[in-house]
């Protein structure tokens, strides 16, 4: 592997309503393990919930600040208008009767470059999808979450961005970040990055006279790429920079290190450090159990706990040594 690509998918992070109803769907419904309970360092009154596999690997997280009364979003362009998990392509009938089981208004199998896909919206909006794929998985499941292993969400496919101009998007993907062109259907363009595959891939779909979104509940706030450490993130910041990017200086996240800045159509990308991780703060049977603050907002901890919204993790959230206790 070139250890200088960006190797697909660090996180995504969205903009929802009620914690819990957050809490409720991504674990119980969608079996995904709240990894880490936090708040958002920008506004530590609200939370920031993180969600992923057992230890929370790259390429598996979603993340979310959960603003219960925020207006709703707008899908539209300069936007990720849809996120995308993978999913063994035998868990289709599955997944089917488990969100219908749910209440949840299924969209599909409809096929997108020989693979049939599930559409849905989560809770507050946020449209979602599950791609049947046939070949090797990009991750493995969580092995004691409530779906099966078999059956399991094995971390991101793909993202989905509408843009008007495409072909500037386009061209910072390909000549500055190293991604590479690989199929189009449509007026859908899709390319890959590092190793390539599912957990690796962007779809760009180009319509030219659609009507901007509106980041709010429900959208996409911004996606991060994944690379190895502080070493290779600063010379991605060296590269954006002489390429003129509006790149920002490293911020220190607690569980990775990110520069954020934008593609030429609007969406915000991040490029996030594997390290530190999340069993910096909390050991790996733990995770998502507690509140942990980083420590510049551990003096306000009592404060914080006062104004944040109570919620419930899920029993079956702590791992097997914390069962056994
Ligand atoms: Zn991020």
């Amino acid at each position: 592997m070139d250890t200088n690509a960006l190797a697909g998918f660090h996180h995504l992070t969205a903009i929802v309503g009620d914690p819990q109803q957050n809490i409720d769907f991504y674990t119980r419904v969608l079996g995904q393990r709240l990894v880490k309970q936090t708040v958002n360092f920008d506004d530590p009154g609200t939370y920031h919930l993180y969600y992923g596999d057992e230890g929370g690997t790259p390429g598996t997280i979603i993340t979310f600040f959960p603003w219960p009364d925020a207006p709703k979003g707008r899908r539209g362009t300069g936007q990720i208008v849809d996120i995308s998990f993978s999913i063994p392509a035998t868990a289709l009938d599955y997944w089917v009767e488990r969100l219908t089981e749910y209440g949840v208004a299924i969209t599909g199998p409809t096929t997108r470059f020989n693979e049939q896909v599930l559409s849905f919206l989560d809770p507050h909006g946020l449209s979602l999808e599950l791609i049947a794929h046939h070949g090797t998985q990009p991750h493995s499941a969580w092995k004691q979450g409530p779906v099966p292993e078999a059956y399991a969400i094995r971390g991101f496919f793909s993202v989905t961005l509408a843009e008007t101009h495409q072909e500037r998007t386009a061209k910072m993907l390909t000549d500055v970040l190293g991604f590479r062109p690989l199929q189009q259907e449509g007026n859908r363009f899709r390319y890959e990055v590092g190793d390539g595959g599912p957990g690796a891939l962007i779809d760009v779909l180009s319509l030219p006279d659609q009507p901007r979104g509106r980041i709010a509940v429900g959208t996409v706030h911004h996606v991060a790429w994944r690379t190895a450490d502080d070493e290779h993130q600063l010379r991605w910041r060296h590269h954006l920079l002489s390429h003129g990017s509006d790149v920002t200086p490293v911020q220190d996240r607690q569980y990775f290190h990110s520069i954020y800045f934008h593609e030429p159509g609007g969406v915000l990308f991040e490029i996030a450090t594997d390290p530190p991780g999340f069993s910096i703060d909390e050991p790996v049977e733990q995770l998502g159990t507690h509140l942990k603050l980083p420590p510049r907002l551990e003096p306000s901890r009592s404060l914080i706990e006062k104004v944040l919204l109570p919620i419930r993790v899920p029993e079956e959230n702590a791992g097997r040594s914390d069962l056994e206790v």
